[in-house]
């Protein structure tokens, strides 16, 4: 990858960023992609959208679609975006998005999907191989590229997905091109310290494997899920190793460094069980995340607030990507005849 995956190089970066809304939103959606949205969100022009058409090819209950889409906005809002700042909306808002797809359909060999990590994984895990999981990265392509973002925050495991969009964006300039060229080649920005968050049963934390710990989970339902994080059986006063632990890679999420080096020196040393880290674990996360728990009890009392961000956040999404689709259309020799 040409960037450096952790660092800013485009002064005035557009950041765009995805979510799918097809369950509730879990720590690795939080460390590896939404702690730096909203990191970024007051410093630069961003657009984060909430990708139902995606969470389609996993998620196929209107209800609980409808339902996880409020929430993926609720959320976000609770964990402090500003909508003054910069624009959450839905994704299928911005139906131009479905549009782009196509064209990029038709620039994709078939052969490179076939090499996706994540459509692989998931149809392993059981998951149906639809044609709409095998084009995932297709549509996250036009996802990114309408709004001519140049700067991707993600999670780990979105590398491949980011270097297919930036080929798209490479080819479709190659094969159309203008002066200046119609797409900018964006960046992805992945914190390496962060990597994949485990989930409680080891495998990478993800809504579609039913292994999440939820962001705003609390009391007995967070108590039982960190409990049962899986570890391996190495009695308490035997030493421990830290670095292939899971309830320790989520510790050092939340930690301070001193904090983090403390445990790791008591898991070397032995005597310390993998039951005090889950404890030491559960009052991390309570501490970490109660301001925003009663920010999202206050939300939560005004849907219609969240509703109109998410409307605020279409209609600027909506006019920008249509002022690249214009340049995209004209470029490809697609005649509109209408205004
Ligand atoms: P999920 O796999 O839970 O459906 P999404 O596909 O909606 O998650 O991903 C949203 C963002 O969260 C992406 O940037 C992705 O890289 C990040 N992400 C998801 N799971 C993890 C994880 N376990 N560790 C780190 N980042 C993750």
């Amino acid at each position: 990858m040409a960037a450096k995956s952790h660092t800013v190089s485009n002064k005035n970066p557009v950041v765009v960023s995805g979510i799918q809304p097809s369950g509730t939103l879990h720590m690795g959606n939080y460390f590896g992609a939404i702690r730096q949205h909203i990191d970024f969100h007051d410093r630069h022009e961003a657009y984060f959208f909430i990708v139902n058409y995606h969470a389609l090819t996993t998620l196929q209950d209107a209800e609980a679609l409808r339902r996880y889409s409020v929430e993926v906005a609720l959320d976000y809002l609770a964990l402090g975006f500003d909508p003054e700042k910069a624009n959450l909306f839905l994704q299928s808002d911005v139906p131009e998005v479905t549009e782009l797809a196509w064209i990029f359909f038709t620039l994709t060999p078939v052969s490179q999907l076939e090499k996706s990590v994540a459509f692989k994984e998931k149809v392993a895990q059981g998951l149906s191989a639809n044609a709409g999981l095998f084009n995932y990265p297709i549509l996250q392509a036009a996802d990114i590229l309408i709004y001519g973002g140049t700067l991707v925050p993600v999670g780990a495991d979105q590398k491949q997905n980011i270097e297919i969009c930036r080929n798209l964006a490479q080819k479709f300039n190659d094969r159309y091109p203008q002066n200046p060229p119609v797409l900018p080649v964006p960046e992805p920005y992945i914190l390496d310290r962060v990597a994949v968050v485990p989930g409680i049963d080891g495998r990478k934390m993800s809504k579609s494997y039913d292994n999440t710990i939820g962001i705003f989970d609390e009391g007995e339902v967070l108590k039982k899920k960190v409990m049962s994080i899986v570890t391996d059986s190495t009695p308490i006063k035997e030493p421990k190793d830290p670095d292939s632990c899971n309830v320790f890679a989520l510790i050092r999420l939340f930690g301070s460094e001193e904090l983090v080096r403390r445990i790791a020196a008591a898991y070397r040393e032995g005597g310390y069980g993998y039951g005090q880290a889950k404890k030491e674990l559960l009052g991390l996360i309570d501490a970490y995340f109660a301001g925003a728990r009663d920010r999202r009890r206050d939300l939560e009392k005004r849907p219609d607030y969240v509703l109109d961000v998410l409307r605020d956040g279409g209609k600027r999404g909506r006019a920008r990507a249509r002022v690249y689709m214009e340049k995209i259309r004209s470029a490809t020799g697609l005649i509109t005849t209408h205004s």
